[in-house]
């Protein structure tokens, strides 16, 4: 290949979208976040907190000390109601009042989507400190924006991952047991919907996070009930690396190429039914895995799919996540109901139609319906009830 060749062949090369794969700089451990002073200190003067009201109250003993040591001048501020447009315009203007040099970010996914953006909106930095094991939020570069009403909107990606991320496991133990399980739900996710959206794929980014969200989950079934049963045993800082940085690491490294599938559609159609305002995101997203691969059985008569499930179903009751709409709370839903939130998850720009066959919004409410099925389905006839 000649000088010219070689210089045709390189611009018809793809623009990449830049790598966003990891916080610049992870600090963890036991009582991390007392020793993390000087790294906070690091980005200025004047932060502004942003977080629920329940966490900015909690917090306050961890990062007071800090605060004096430091010389520090924090304003801090409610994300609540929710991660919205509007929430993020208030909170600019407080960035602007307070003149804050940079965003600490504390509690869970939502507060923590919303310190991101906010950050990224206003050009400054971003530490985030998660209060539990529910989501990657801590991590990634990508933040999901909700309605007044708490329905999901849309998701935006960030110009990178936070500046500093603190996983402070002693922090993460006084959440309820309930966040870390549905944390669970949400990472073993990572596996059932990157094998469908990228199982194919030959680039090697892809192909790395692919096999990592296997490995994920494999840790997540083989630890998951000790670490439950004992939060200081050896096995439960090490599921919360999997919810909160694992999990962060798969969606760094497969960007959009590894992105979410059915699972997620459910829950993102699930937050436009008032009621379904209760369950954890990632307990939504567990119930969605099982649709998805009540799906894949039903539409693809995918064997695989029907023993996934059946793992499943086993994991969830040995952990405690929702295998029905009647374990989330929403047995007394209508059928209009349903069928918003089918129709949202089936909308044309939804993820569900990055699996490898048409989905109508019936056929999803009949999956929703029948996440537990196992004797009466067409391919599932071997396994007993
Ligand atoms: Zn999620």
């Amino acid at each position: 290949m000649n000088h010219q060749e070689l210089t045709i062949n390189h611009q018809q090369t793809p623009n990449y979208a830049p790598l966003l794969i990891a916080p610049a700089q992870v600090l963890r451990g036991e009582n991390i976040l007392s020793q993390s002073g000087a790294a906070i200190a690091a980005f200025g003067k004047r932060p502004l907190i942003v977080g629920g009201n329940h966490t900015l109250e909690i917090i306050q003993p961890y990062l007071q000390p800090i605060i004096q040591e430091y010389k520090l001048e924090p304003a801090q501020a409610s994300y609540l109601p929710d991660c919205t447009e509007s929430s993020l315009t208030k909170l600019r203007d407080t960035v602007a009042t307070h003149k804050a040099d940079f965003i600490i970010g504390v509690g869970g996914g939502k507060a923590l989507d919303t310190a991101k953006l906010l950050a990224d909106q206003c050009q400054i930095s971003v530490v985030t400190i998660p209060t539990s094991g529910a989501t990657c939020a801590a991590w990634t570069a990508l933040s999901n924006i909700y309605s007044e009403t708490s329905a999901f909107q849309y998701d935006v990606t960030l110009a990178r991952c936070p500046d500093l991320l603190i996983l402070d496991y002693s922090l993460i133990r006084t959440a309820p047991q309930r966040m870390l399980v549905a944390g669970i739900g949400d990472a073993i996710a990572k596996w059932y919907e990157a094998s469908v959206s990228s199982g194919k794929s030959t680039a090697t980014l892809t192909i790395a996070a692919v096999q990592q969200a296997r490995i994920l989950r494999d840790i997540l079934l083989q630890k998951s009930t000790a670490a439950l049963e004992n939060d200081r045993g050896d096995d439960w800082p090490e599921v919360v690396d999997a919810t909160v940085l694992l999990a962060g690491v798969i969606g760094g490294i497969g960007g959009a190429n590894c992105r979410t599938v059915a699972a997620h559609a459910v829950h993102n159609g699930l937050t436009h039914i008032q009621s379904a305002h209760h369950p954890l995101h990632g307990e939504k997203v567990a119930y969605g895995i099982l649709v998805q691969l009540r799906l894949e059985e039903m539409l693809q008569g995918n064997q695989l799919a029907v023993s996934a499930r059946k793992q499943l179903l086993e994991f969830y009751t040995d952990i405690g996540l929702p295998q029905t709409l009647e374990d989330l709370g929403l047995g007394n839903i209508s059928l209009s109901q349903l069928r918003l939130a089918a129709e949202v998850a089936c909308q044309p720009n939804s993820d569900i139609h990055r699996l490898p066959f048409l989905v109508s919004s019936e056929q999803l409410m009949a999956a929703m319906v029948s996440t537990r099925e196992l004797a009466a389905s067409p391919v599932g006839r071997e396994i007993p009830g």
